[in-house]
């Protein structure tokens, strides 16, 4: 497979720095990946910030400017970015006026914004979200993460990003977001597979005669796999499932026919054609429409149709002046006149490889934190010191290097093959964080970890274990050791938090089940530290085999319906290291 590519592994950033090259009315915050407007913060407006897994080009960072987004935060290729860069995307824009967040709904996504938006908040920042998932193809009775977000995001933003350049207030720009959410459906068509930059071969095979009906933005399999067929054809399949879905029968609309990255516009337009033709026989009359490259999936063949309700209102946003990379429209001024000095700079920063990950950085300086001897002695037999608890977490960083195949093996099974190596990651990055500088208290502790792990694990499990120690450490409090009683409320509030977070009660087939039963046994404890812990553990393993023979309800795994059970969840099998590893610091081990 050939691409244009110098380094599988730098294609997203070298893609931004080539991006803010050409654009200099954006400038690249490198660090977390983030395009913004060179003239933010705009004075009295709404801030717009959407972003999430590269692959999709233009969205997001081809849509920041004049009369859309503010900001667009990049993930790997198809993985949510960390709730620090979406973090850092709401500080380049917020001018006071509130953010908003235009989310695509994957678990990871909205873990992920949700959390950045939770950071925010507590800093006084007034943020908003909503979630789009508008993919027909996808039932939410069958899919119970709910349906994806696909084209209509191009959509949300342009409408709302108006909206916002009117001088609307944040209530009334998510109001606005809101209805084109509850009014819009697409559906797409693949007619190959697509290929990761990363991987190098196509993630799926799909013969030169058939053609995945309902396809999702990564490739993922949608309602059925039919025989190749004629535009026309294809044309009406995706357009009656879509009215089939929403009254758009007797409407006006505005209709975006996309490609996925690999369709020449002749084909595109050529579907147009016949999207139009089959509307108006269905009393469905196109007032305005967009028809282009506008929400790719790489170098995937086929298209995608977005139908949108219109009114008055929702038409005088859609016609009114934008000025983006890859969207421009009427009059509107680029988001800075002069050219900025600051992506030149930023195009001769460091190569990738020598830019250190916050990982990478942190192992350059491990000396000091592997010798800061913590002092590891108990108190007494009935409590565990702070100097334990961060031996517990140079284990439980340990336990899951060691256990890192297996974890991938799980997640293999019914996920996406990274739960190993995302916890290996994220664990030892926070086990290097602990001597800089070393927390003074189990609070501190709480939020080193729990940052450490937000800012570098990703996906579903990096915000919900994020969430579990900064929650632990809040209720942990600032002294340095616990109570039986106390480090059972910590793992409770943690555990009720993930919890929240994720949606997930304990029969879902999520580490949610042992988090609940691990710190159940911790609460009924009368006994030692040592008997509280080892009781922890022993639940935990319970607890974790139990999910083998559940249904998933949350997260990636969910996706599979029936088909999941049988495996045992990932997350429930790296919780159930957190547990083994602290009986074993508290029992000497
Ligand atoms: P991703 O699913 O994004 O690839 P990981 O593979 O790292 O992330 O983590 C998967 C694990 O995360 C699952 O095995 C499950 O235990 C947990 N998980 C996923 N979604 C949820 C949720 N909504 N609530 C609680 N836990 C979840
Ligand atoms: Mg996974």
């Amino acid at each position: 497979m050939k691409k244009l590519i110098n380094d599988p592994d730098a294609v997203v950033i070298e893609s931004l720095r080539g991006m803010a090259a050409a654009h200099p009315e954006l400038r690249l915050d490198e660090e977390h990946r983030v395009m913004f407007r060179a003239d933010a913060p705009v004075s009295g407006k709404v801030a717009l910030v959407s972003g999430g897994g590269s692959g999709h080009e233009p969205l997001h960072a081809g849509y920041v400017g004049t009369g859309m987004l503010d900001a667009a935060v990049a993930g790997e290729v198809f993985t949510s970015p960390t709730p620090d860069a979406v973090r850092a995307a709401i500080d380049h824009v917020d001018a006071g006026a509130g953010v908003l967040l235009i989310i695509k709904n994957y678990t990871g996504d909205v873990l992920n914004f949700q959390m950045a938006a939770d950071m925010a908040r507590e800093d006084g920042i007034a943020v908003e979200y909503v979630v789009v998932n508008d993919d027909v193809a996808v039932e939410d009775s069958l899919y119970t993460a709910g349906r994806r977000g696909v084209g209509l995001t191009v959509l949300v933003e342009k409408i709302a990003g108006a909206a916002a350049a009117a001088g609307k207030s944040l209530a009334e720009v998510k109001a606005l977001a809101e209805k084109v959410i509850a009014q819009g459906r697409s559906m797409g068509v693949a007619l190959t597979a697509v290929t990761l930059p990363a991987v190098g071969h196509p993630a799926f095979d799909l013969p030169e005669d058939q053609i995945e009906m309902g396809v999702g933005i990564h490739g993922e399999p949608g309602r059925a796999r039919v025989p190749m067929a004629p535009a026309a054809d294809i044309a009406t399949t995706m357009v009656d499932a879509i009215l089939a879905d929403y009254a758009f029968a007797g409407n006006d609309a505005i209709v975006m026919v996309n490609g996925m990255g690999a369709t020449p516009l002749v084909e595109l337009y050529l579907f147009y054609g016949e999207v139009e033709k089959l509307l108006a026989t269905r009393g469905v009359e196109v007032r305005r429409c967009l028809v282009g490259n506008y929400i790719t999936s790489l170098d995937m063949a086929g298209a995608s149709i977005t139908i949108l309700k219109s009114d008055d209102e929702l038409l005088s946003y859609w016609d009114a002046p934008v000025n983006t990379p890859a969207l421009k429209n009427g009059v509107a001024p680029a988001a800075t006149a002069a050219p900025v000095p600051a992506p030149r700079a930023a195009h001769a920063a460091p190569a990738p490889a020598e830019a250190p990950t916050p990982a990478e950085s942190d192992a350059a300086e491990t000396t000091d934190a592997e010798t800061a001897s913590a002092d590891v002695t108990p108190a007494d037999d009935h409590t565990v010191t702070l100097g334990q608890l961060e031996e517990w977490v140079r284990r439980v960083a340990a336990a899951m290097d060691k256990h890192k195949d297996e974890l991938t093996e799980l997640d293999a099974a019914i996920g996406d093959s990274d739960h190993g190596a995302n916890m290996a990651r994220g664990t030892a990055a926070a086990a290097k964080r602990l001597g800089h500088p070393a927390p003074t208290s189990i609070s501190g502790l709480g939020k080193s970890v729990g940052m450490a792990l937000v800012s570098s694990v990703g996906g579903a499990s990096g915000p919900l274990y994020g969430t579990f120690f900064l929650r632990f450490g809040k209720q942990a409090g600032t002294g340095s050791a616990l109570g039986v009683k106390e480090l059972a409320a910590a793992f409770r509030s943690g555990t009720d938090g993930v919890a929240f977070r994720g949606k997930a009660a304990p029969g879902d087939k999520t580490m949610v089940d042992v988090l609940d039963a691990a710190t159940a046994a911790l609460e009924k404890s009368t006994g030692t530290m040592a008997d509280a812990t080892r009781a922890a553990a022993d639940a935990a393993a319970t607890a974790r085999q139990a999910t083998k023979d559940m249904i998933a309800k949350r997260g990636r795994a969910s996706y599979l319906g029936e088909r999941s059970i049988g495996h045992v969840d990932p997350g429930a099998a790296s919780a159930t290291l957190l547990f083994e590893a602290l009986a074993d610091v508290v029992s000497g081990k």
